[in-house]
């Protein structure tokens, strides 16, 4: 149907050239045009409310209103809505986040970075590491190591260290010196009869083998988020960690955590790390920083690597690297009421009471689904996988698009939800979420399930 001449609608189609979106089927289908929210859910134009199943992108962590962070913001464009941190300058607000995170982190960390989003703070991360490198004496050090359906962003470096051929090939990335490990999904990736145990043995002897194969004295770092997001929300098996960091210690590799989603109590921890026992070097976190109210993202540097980006600056020069708005004011004054309401809120004890509501009850309801495979999560982040057989654990075809057919069901039963790579759709809502509001965000999909079951036997796929 064409939207009406003037509408909001008809606008979007003429002007807006949307991300991740296809661009020819846009033009007949048109926006989904949120005007507010409130608590967990958003309202489109109709005035339908939806419960935002993925908090937005994963990061709409208090929610879509919240006056306190509304007032640190008038406040701080008040005082000084704008200055930068080149050339030593600096203000308050980004000082007092720095030193907030500092006091945060899962281990010890030097000094915060600041930067916009989370493929700025990786791309920052590789380049302070190639930096660091040479600053210390090793050029040829450089090589970076990802994991196949690791998300780590979309700029050119960071595009590179995500593992998904969707942002790669159209593309022609990775560029040079990135290389991809192994996915940690046990339910896929491990040969038949492979215990847990041993598939994790396996992955770090592989990862091994591919540093030693490479050259030690040519790779640099690893990355990984603790539980991999946008690839599949996969839970690495317990161990997993504990093998791959001893490889790199070996090694001298430095350890990247990317905690853009997992950081500040998604995963039932204040970050990822802690859940999963991980000692990172670097670590780079976003989107739930501000509650996603502005955008801002850092890297958090340990004292080893600060203390070389230091020497670089006198014997190579200064770290010619920063954004206009590497922490500008107004996004830092956000980020540290955030930060604030988390602490008042606790926000972590919060998520492991209701975490496990969301993870039982979507084990309970939809494990002995036909078309469910696997249900996986930790915390407030979880996944439903769908298989055409259970046996096998294949996914469908994939011109049968199950995950998308979802999403437009879901639509009409007030949820959004997020399609994930290999059929699976996500669960990660603001952490603010009660109880109530889980059962019904999981009614709502139950029902929406149901209708999806009911389409597939008509068209016989199933
Ligand atoms: N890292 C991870 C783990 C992410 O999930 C994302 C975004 N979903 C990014 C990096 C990139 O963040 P941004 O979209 O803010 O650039």
């Amino acid at each position: 149907m064409t939207p009406p001449r003037n509408s909001n609608a008809a606008r979007d189609i003429a002007n807006v050239l949307h991300p991740y979106t296809d661009a020819r089927a846009h033009q007949k289908n048109g926006p989904l045009v949120i005007t507010r929210g409130e608590g967990v859910r958003v309202f489109d134009e109709q005035g339908n409310a939806y419960i935002e199943t993925v908090a937005g992108l994963w990061c709409a962590s208090l929610g879509f209103d919240n006056e306190r962070l509304v007032q640190a913001a008038l406040k701080q464009m008040r005082q000084l809505p704008f200055y930068h941190a080149f050339t030593g300058r600096s203000h308050e607000p980004a000082i007092d986040l720095a030193e907030m995170l500092i006091e945060r982190a899962p281990v010890p960390m030097s000094k915060v970075f600041f930067c916009n989003s989370g493929s700025e703070a990786n791309d920052t991360a590789v380049k302070m590491i190639w930096y660091f490198n040479n600053a210390i004496g090793r050029p040829e050090k450089k090589k970076i190591i990802a994991r196949i359906k690791g998300y780590h962003g979309v700029t050119v470096a960071s595009a590179s260290l995500t593992g998904l051929p969707y942002n790669h090939k159209l593309f022609d990335l990775p560029i040079q010196g990135i290389l991809h490990a192994g996915t940690p999904h046990y339910y896929h990736c491990a040969l038949p009869g492979e215990s847990e145990d041993q598939f994790t043995t396996r992955l770090a002897n592989e990862l091994e083998e591919m540093i030693v194969r490479e050259g030690p004295e040519t790779v640099a770092a690893f990355f990984a988020e603790p539980i991999m997001g946008a690839g599949g929300v996969i839970v690495p098996p317990a161990g997993y960690f504990e093998k791959i960091q001893a490889v790199l210690r070996r090694h001298d590799v430095l350890f990247v955590a990317d905690e853009v989603i997992c950081g500040f109590g998604r995963t039932g921890s204040y970050w990822g790390s802690q859940t999963f026992n991980m000692q990172p070097d670097i670590l780079t976190c976003a989107k739930a920083l501000s509650s996603s109210f502005l955008p801002i993202s850092a890297v958090m540097v340990n004292d080893r690597v600060f203390q070389g980006l230091a020497d670089g600056s006198a014997g190579l020069g200064t770290f010619g690297h920063g954004y206009t708005y590497s922490g500008h004011p107004v996004p830092a004054a956000v980020a540290v009421e955030t930060l604030k309401i988390y602490d008042e809120m606790d926000l972590v004890g919060h998520v492991r009471k209701v975490g496990p509501v969301m993870q039982e009850g979507l084990r309970r309801r939809f494990s002995d689904h036909p078309l469910v495979g696997e249900i996986r999560g930790v915390g407030m982040i979880g996944a439903v996988e769908f298989v055409s057989n259970k046996e096998t654990r294949a996914n469908f075809d994939p011109a049968v698009k199950i995950g998308p057919r979802l999403v437009k069901i879901a639509e009409g039963h007030g949820l959004i939800m997020r399609a994930l790579p290999g059929d699976g759709i996500a669960f990660s809502p603001p952490l603010i979420i009660t109880a109530e509001e889980v059962n019904d965000m999981l009614d709502r999909f139950g029902r929406a399930l149901d209708d999806l079951t009911v389409q597939l036997r008509r068209e016989s796929i199933t």
